[in-house]
């Protein structure tokens, strides 16, 4: 199956809503959501990922959705581990008796201790040798940028829990900005119209239903609409309606003023020249809700810069990481290491 007899590499893109695996030559080989479930009497962990996420709400109260790094501080070390663990022996399968390499994507924002940890937690949970990039540069090498052009790439990441906007130059980051509001909380604005607005309470995946099938971030001339399920607040019992896409964009516009302030303030921190290589090049897209119909039209008519979406862009950060790991003298000045 193309597996180099004695060496295995493993690219873990640890997003705020998707962990992705990446096997240089194969691609992505897991996608499961961030979600650890922890017992909160012991601290036990009871399940990692998709197995996890089916126990929201059912275990009542039991359930963490984790990112490693997610104030800026490595929460909890034995979950780190137990997730990193998870992921390598579920990538590896039968093959899991070989320590692998692992490359893992931090947010641009953690310090050198907290990076560091995130590698001893990758050795301990079996990594022959381990290495953490960040994001931005990540998802900037996945979406074909030279990185270590003299020319100035503005990459913006619009994930499930945060945006991240950065600007990359000669192989570094000359500024980057991480702000708490993307997909996610575009889903919490949809449940939240939907309740003010017809006294109906839907769950958090038809609210990203919506988003995804007619949600946009400009209005449309034709309209989608879609029927919701959900529980009516007055009588508690099942109830139908419709709703358009029109009545979403205003329903998450405030959400998306929030984004396009991230990528203005980033761009108010670049020097002028390579500004003006912004300008020409564009915003980069990455991450899934840079998918949100019209997301980049809107951020060209508010920020006057073309932004265009990656190829890929759900995968960019993780296929970074197989890019990284395939060529480890080329990108190991973006990287930290332990062997
Ligand atoms: P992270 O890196 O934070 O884990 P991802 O880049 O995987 O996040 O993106 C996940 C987010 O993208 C979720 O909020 C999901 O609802 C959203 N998303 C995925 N596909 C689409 C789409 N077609 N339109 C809008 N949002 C999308
Ligand atoms: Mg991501």
């Amino acid at each position: 199956m193309g597996v180099g007899l004695f060496s295995k590499k493993l690219g873990i893109d640890l997003g705020t809503a998707n962990t992705l695996v990446f096997v240089p030559g194969k691609g992505v080989v897991l996608n499961e959501p961030s979600v650890v479930a922890v017992s909160l009497e012991d601290k036990r962990i009871l399940a990692v990922g998709s197995e996890a996420k089916t126990m929201i709400g059912r275990t009542p109260g039991a359930i963490v959705a984790y990112r490693p790094m997610k104030d800026g501080v490595i929460a909890d070390y034995k979950v780190t581990e137990a997730m990193l663990r998870y992921y390598m022996q579920k990538a590896l399968g039968s093959w899991s008796f070989i320590k692998p390499e692992v490359l893992i994507s931090v947010p641009a924002g953690v310090t050198s201790t907290e990076r560091r940890a995130v590698i001893e937690a990758a050795v301990k949970a079996g990594a022959r040798a381990a290495y953490v990039v960040k994001e931005p540069i990540l998802a900037a090498i996945g979406a074909g940028i030279p990185i270590y052009e003299a020319k100035g790439h503005m990459i913006a990441d619009v994930g499930g829990g945060t945006t991240d906007v950065a600007v990359i130059s000669l192989g570094g980051i000359v500024f980057s900005t991480s702000v708490k509001c993307a997909g996610n909380r575009i889903d919490e604005s949809i449940i939240d119209y939907v309740k003010k607005t017809f006294n109906l309470a839907i769950g958090d995946k038809t609210a990203e239903d919506v988003k995804i099938n007619i949600g946009s971030a400009l209005p449309l001339d034709e309209e989608l609409s879609m029927i919701v399920k959900g529980r009516d607040l007055i009588s508690g019992l099942p109830r139908s309606v419709e709703v358009k896409t029109n009545e979403i964009v205003k329903a998450i516009s405030k959400e998306l003023r929030e984004m396009i302030k991230a990528v203005k303030d980033v761009l108010q921190e670049t020097p002028p020249e390579l500004a003006s290589d912004i300008i020409d090049q564009g915003i980069i897209m990455t991450g899934g809700t840079s998918l949100l119909r019209n997301l980049p039209e809107l951020i060209f008519r508010r920020v006057g810069v073309k932004a265009t979406l990656a190829e890929n862009s759900l995968y960019c950060v993780a296929k970074g990481t197989g890019i990284a790991l395939e060529h480890l003298d080329t990108y190991k000045r973006v990287m930290i290491a332990k062997r």
